[in-house]
């Protein structure tokens, strides 16, 4: 099973006020990502979010939940199936042919 990590924006202090499990999680499993692009300007720092990039590289070590102060990660290891898994369930039947 993958997981499923999601992070609150609306409670995340942000990749430069905390950023905590960025530093933290043993995978790499967090970027900060800006939210707008400003022509001809540099991003304003309030506009980096916190991402799951690379969530299938979670090992599921919880430490970054442990670790986030306002308590803004879930993990859920149950709703996403894997790839294997997706290739072992058998095919689902061709439509009849027109002909
Ligand atoms: S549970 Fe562990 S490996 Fe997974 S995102 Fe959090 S710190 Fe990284
Ligand atoms: S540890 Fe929590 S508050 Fe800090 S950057 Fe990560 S998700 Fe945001």
């Amino acid at each position: 099973m993958l997981p499923k990590i999601t992070v609150d924006d609306g409670t995340c202090l942000g990749p430069h006020e905390c950023g905590l499990c960025m530093k933290l999680c043993p995978m790499t499993v967090f970027i900060a990502g800006h939210t707008k692009v400003w022509k001809f300007r540099e991003t304003d720092p309030k506009d980096y979010r916190v991402y799951a990039r690379y969530y299938d590289q979670c090992v599921m070590c919880n430490k970054c939940v442990e670790a986030c102060p306002v308590s803004a990660i879930t993990i859920t290891a149950d709703e996403v199936a894997s790839a294997a898994e997706l290739l072992a369930e058998p095919m689902a039947e061709q439509p009849a042919s027109l002909s």
